[in-house]
């Protein structure tokens, strides 16, 4: 249904061109705590959109984004059945939601929103607050494994 399509969500003005390929931003020295976010991309009647391309970016723990390099930031490709990982921490707030930038483009069609966290108190204060946008987030030992399947309407 073209009604599922996950929405779009402001871009902000922190995205920077040309991010490494790679599904980890577990970098030595990058402190916080961990998280998995894993899910697929799906077009509206439900089937996988293959070799999607996702380009996360985020702020590190203290809630500041790297304007000069790429902490935090890459791009990955889904796989033949529209999966994606990446392995990550959760972003820091500042005054903000948490929120995990994206952009994703896959069957000639292009995305770029943000992804919440549900247990945010802050979730509205910014954007408009819509909850197709929100994770599934559930602890898991030592940090969070989060989940999230985009549909590219
Ligand atoms: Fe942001």
């Amino acid at each position: 249904d073209p009604d599922d399509a996950t929405p779009s969500s402001g871009e902000g003005p922190f995205f920077t061109k040309h991010s490494p390929e790679r599904t980890s931003f577990v970098d030595p020295g990058l402190a916080g705590t961990p998280m998995e976010l894993s899910g697929r991309v799906l077009a509206t009647d439900g089937r996988a959109v293959p070799r999607a391309r996702l380009d996360f970016w985020h702020t590190d723990q203290a809630g500041e984004y790297d304007h000069a390099g790429y902490r935090c930031r890459g791009h990955q490709y889904a796989d033949a059945d529209g999966r994606y990982v990446l392995r990550t921490i959760v972003p820091g707030a500042g005054g903000r939601p948490k929120h995990i930038h994206v952009k994703l483009a896959g069957n000639g069609r292009a995305l770029t929103t943000q992804l919440l966290f549900p247990e945010d108190a802050r979730n509205g204060r910014d954007w408009p607050f819509d909850r197709r946008l929100l994770m599934k987030v559930a602890d898991d030992g030592s940090g969070r494994k989060a989940r999230f399947d985009f549909v590219l309407g």
